[in-house]
Formats: structure tokens, C-alpha cells, sequence
């Protein structure tokens, strides 16, 4: 259990449908009631609320990162070591000179319904929005360049860390403030889409796990998924070369995600393809995406949409 990285590959894939990841929870939840936790584990569960304080300062923060001391201090006091950096510039002010539109629940209400599909609002997470902003501003730009409106969310903390490390009452009130939150949104019959494909999971897997039926009606979808329906839809250019352009699938997108289940449905050539009708920083997300997923550095294992190995055996320096 302890080296459990919660892609919940087993959950689906076991053939008694063993779910480590959800009863280590539950055994965390319990086993420390008892015994003490460690403080790395506070800091973990709580880095969702401190995100949005740290990135109001992101280069000072960073800049205290970054020095020899505090490093030390940090790995020897909760063993927390190579702690990443914050994004500079910041989401908020990457997108401020672009036509995002900020959310405003009212203005958005006033929109007509068979206007509403032309509008996408971005689901933000925690690691891409504060620590790879650059991705999310790619997305708003993908978003932009196929003729859509990008509605920026405001950040709502998932809480998948604090079931990964087993704070469940704390999930459980941070999942049904969201929760809350997405049902009143997906109300307006606007797709709703998040850049972090483990997070958006959460969602539909320890959401209904834990909220049952006060979760509420609401479906919030990868970025493939939004995508893949439109292409049949959008001419081809061909100013773009030809080169293949490859996704790798998120460890717990493979065994979670209906669409890469069939397999196929997203493919190299898929976005080659799509590379080449939108001639678009398309491609360059989910390279980006890519990168951010190994700068994380955690020990995951990527696959290929085609189920073939590609490398495995990163460091694994926090997060859980
Ligand atoms: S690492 Fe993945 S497959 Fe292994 S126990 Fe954890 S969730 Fe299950």
C-alpha cells in the first residue's frame, strides 16, 4: 500500500475488482485516529488551499524554494524534497490579454441556450493551473483557434490529495463544495473540461464514491474527449508537416477512461490528423501536458495510446 501511486489501474483491471487506492484511504482514515501522521502529510493535504496564497507571490515563493537551507530544512523537518515551482507568469495574468471570459454566473445565465455550445469553461486543477500555467493558456488558445468561447472557472479545490492520503471527512466536505459547484455550472449546458486528466477522474470515481447521491448531475470531460466528437467536423489544412505527434495517456486515464478503453479512439495518427486540420497549438498541448507530467517526476508509468510501454522508473520527489 505504501508505494501505491493511486493510478487505480487495479481497480479495473483486477479481476475481483481489488481498488487499492480507495481501502488504503479508508485504512489511512482510520489508522491514524490512532497513531500520529506525518507532517508531510498536512502539507500534501493542504496544498490546494495554500496554492492560490503562494501564487499571488509565485517569484518569491520560488526564489525561497530554490535556496540550499531551505531545501534542507524542508527535506529534513517533513521530507519533502524537490518541491516544484510555481509558474511564472502566473495563469491570471497569462490569460488577462487574451478573450477569456471570467466566470460570472449571471452573464453566462443570460446567454442564449442555442448559443451556449459555443462556449467551453475550463474546470481548473492545481498542478497545471499553479505549477503549469503555460498549459492551461494553450488549452484557452485551442479552444480559441476552433472558433469557441473559453470560460475560465474559478479554482475550486479537487481534494484528490486528501483521499490519497486518507483525510476523508476533509475530501468528503471539499468534494461536495465543488461538487456543488460543477452541478450548478453544468446547468448552463456547457461542456465542461479539465486540463489534469487524474484530476477530472476524480470527478466521476472517489466523487460518486464518497458524495453518493448528493454528488449532483455533472460531467466534466478530458480534453480528448471534448476533442475526438469535433474532428469529423474540421476541415484539414495542410500547412502543418507531417510529422507523427504522440499522447501519452495519464496511468489513471487507461484504466479509467471510456474512449481510450476502445483504444484507438485517440491515436498518433488521430492527432496527427487533428494536427493537421487545426494546424494548431493542439498539438502542442498535450506535448506540453506531457512535460509537465514528467516534470513531476513521479515514478508513473507511461503508456502509449497503443498500450506499449514507453519508460517507466521516475523519481518520485512529493506529491503522494
Ligand atoms: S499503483 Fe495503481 S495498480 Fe498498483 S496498487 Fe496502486 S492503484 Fe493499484
Amino acid at each position: 500500500m505504501n508505494g501505491c501511486l493511486a493510478c487505480k489501474a487495479c481497480a479495473s483491471q483486477c479481476p475481483i475488482k481489488v481498488d487499492v487506492p480507495s481501502f488504503r484511504a479508508r485504512f489511512l482514515n482510520l489508522y491514524y485516529t490512532r497513531y500520529q501522521r506525518p507532517v508531510k502529510d498536512y502539507l500534501v493535504a493542504n496544498i490546494e488551499t495554500m496554492l492560490p496564497y503562494m501564487a499571488k507571490v509565485p517569484k518569491v515563493v520560488n526564489f525561497a524554494l530554490k535556496q540550499p537551507l531551505v531545501q534542507k530544512l524542508t527535506e529534513k523537518s517533513v521530507g519533502y524534497i524537490d518541491a516544484p515551482l510555481l509558474s511564472v507568469p502566473t495563469l491570471k495574468s497569462r490569460i488577462k490579454h487574451q478573450p477569456v471570459s471570467e466566470f460570472n454566473l449571471e452573464q453566462l445565465q443570460a446567454i442564449p441556450t442555442a448559443q451556449r455550445q459555443d462556449y467551453v469553461c475550463i474546470v481548473q486543477d492545481p498542478f497545471t493551473s499553479f505549477y503549469d500555467a503555460q498549459v492551461v493558456e494553450d488549452f484557452a488558445k485551442l479552444i480559441l483557434k476552433l472558433g469557441k468561447k473559453p470560460v475560465m472557472l474559478p479554482f475550486k479545490p479537487n481534494g484528490k490529495a486528501t483521499h490519497i492520503k486518507g483525510f476523508l471527512a476533509q475530501f468528503a466536505k471539499s468534494a461536495q463544495n465543488t461538487a456543488d459547484f460543477l452541478a450548478e455550472v453544468a446547468e448552463l449546458e456547457m461542456p465542461l473540461v479539465g486540463v489534469d486528466p487524474a484530476l477530472v477522474l476524480c470527478y466521476r470515481d472517489e466523487y460518486t464514491e464518497i458524495l453518493a447521491q448528493s454528488r449532483g448531475d455533472f460531467d466534466v470531460l478530458t480534453v480528448h474527449e471534448w476533442l475526438t466528437p469535433m474532428l469529423k467536423d474540421i476541415e484539414p489544412s495542410h500547412t502543418v508537416d507531417e510529422a507523427d505527434w504522440y499522447l501519452f495517456a495519464h496511468c489513471t486515464e487507461k484504466p479509467k477512461c471510456q474512449m481510450l478503453k476502445k483504444s484507438g479512439a485517440i491515436s498518433s495518427s488521430t492527432l496527427a490528423d487533428a494536427s493537421r486540420r487545426f494546424q494548431l497549438v493542439a498539438v502542442v498541448w498535450p506535448a506540453r501536458l506531457v512535460m509537465s507530467q514528467i516534470s513531476c517526476k513521479c515514478r508513473k508509468i507511461f503508456m502509449d495510446l497503443a498500450g506499449h510501454l514507453i519508460w517507466t522508473g521516475f523519481r518520485q520527489s512529493a506529491a503522494w
